[in-house]
């Protein structure tokens, strides 16, 4: 099995879309915790976590600081790659456009989110570059996957 689109099964049963979710919601309440707003990314491979993110504009005072951003980062650091075609990032919230930007540059090819983002968000929003296949010499756009553990993700900002 290579990295291509149907290499995803495993980690696509919703079981799982659950699990590492709660894994980003954890990362969440990290950010949360320092003052930061709560959102945590991961980025998994064939079922394994190997990048993770969390939130830091106001304690890093870096407007580059979002939690899908830095999994990103991290992830093509660990698998020493700029293409992360096969690999899932969850996100407690959806994505800018900036990290919209940095996921599809990436080749990720799945997308989990929690809370809508409608202003500012790469899907629900008037731009949605996230998901746009009409972006010339732009690769297909991942799989989005909306609304997992939503209540949970819309939570985190009511406290
Ligand atoms: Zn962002």
């Amino acid at each position: 099995m290579g990295h291509k689109k149907t290499a995803l099964k495993p980690a696509a049963a919703r079981g799982c879309d659950e699990e590492f979710m709660r894994r980003a919601i954890g990362l969440a309440r990290v950010a949360l915790e320092r003052g930061d707003i709560p959102v945590g990314s991961v980025v998994v491979r064939e079922g394994r976590i190997v990048a993770q993110g969390i939130e830091g504009v106001r304690s890093e005072k870096d407007f580059t600081a979002h939690a899908e951003l830095r999994a990103v980062q991290e992830a093509c650091r660990n698998l020493a790659t700029r293409d992360l075609e096969g690999c899932e990032l969850y996100t407690t919230a959806e994505p800018c456009f900036m990290c919209s930007f940095v996921i599809r540059s990436a080749h990720i090819s799945r997308v989990i989110m929690g809370k809508a983002v409608p202003h500012i968000g790469g899907v629900s929003s008037k731009h949605p570059i996230l998901i746009d296949a009409g972006i010339p010499n732009w690769p297909p756009p991942p799989v989005v996957v909306r609304g997992v553990l939503e209540n949970e993700c819309n939570e985190l900002f009511n406290r």
